[in-house]
């Protein structure tokens, strides 16, 4: 017997459930578009390589990418198909969003 690592239900054997990969790569935003070659300045460049470089190796390995898998009942994968990002309950500048 399993439980749903979002809300907990009880997944008996043999029940559908849902495995869920998440994955998070670092992005500074900053690399040209290969169609228009419109992109970052030199600057913003610079700027980007000079933090790397003054981040400790650890905690500059974690931003790059980070992989988790998680089991979800069907409620629970109802719910993120219709907010993968769970934007509607994560606080934002003016608190949480209604
Ligand atoms: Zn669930």
């Amino acid at each position: 017997m399993d439980r749903c690592n979002r809300c907990q239900a009880i997944l008996e054997d043999g029940t559908l459930r849902f495995v869920a990969r998440l994955r998070l790569c670092g992005d500074y935003g900053a690399l040209p578009d290969p169609e228009t070659q419109a992109g970052p300045t030199a600057d913003v460049l610079q700027a980007a390589l000079d933090a790397a470089a003054n981040t400790p190796e650890s905690q500059l390995m974690e931003t790059v990418v980070e992989e988790f898998s998680f089991v979800v009942c069907p409620s629970c994968r109802a719910r993120l198909r219709q907010d993968p990002a769970g934007a509607a309950t994560v606080p934002g500048p003016r608190g949480v969003r209604q």
